[in-house]
């Protein structure tokens, strides 16, 4: 994994973990939606429980629930989610597919 390049393998958190809840350097669970790509960082899209967005700095590691808990666990949980996503106020697109990977 060392040997690819930050937008490689943020390409493959997407592929792997998009629209997964996640933690991120706090006990706050969140749906990853995405990846933005501003002037000063890269940030992770999470969308807190209560609809809003959150910018959390890729440079921080995240964890996805769905390969943490059973089957089980995890659907009451996004089901949790689900119930709250008709309150979404807030969006921002994911923009990993733009990514230029520059591995070298
Ligand atoms: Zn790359």
């Amino acid at each position: 994994m060392n040997d690819k390049c930050v937008y490689c393998q943020l390409k493959k958190l997407m592929v792997e973990s998009k629209n997964h809840l996640v933690l991120c350097s706090s006990d706050t669970v969140y749906r990853l939606i995405g990846i933005a790509d501003e002037p000063e960082d890269l940030y992770y899209i999470l969308r807190r429980l209560n609809g809003s967005i959150l910018l959390s700095s890729c440079v921080g590691g995240i964890t996805d629930l769905f390969y943490q808990f059973d089957e089980e666990t995890y659907n009451e949980l996004n089901h949790i989610f689900l119930l709250n996503e008709d309150i979404c106020f807030e969006d921002m697109s994911d923009e990993s597919d733009k990514f230029e990977c520059c591995c070298k």
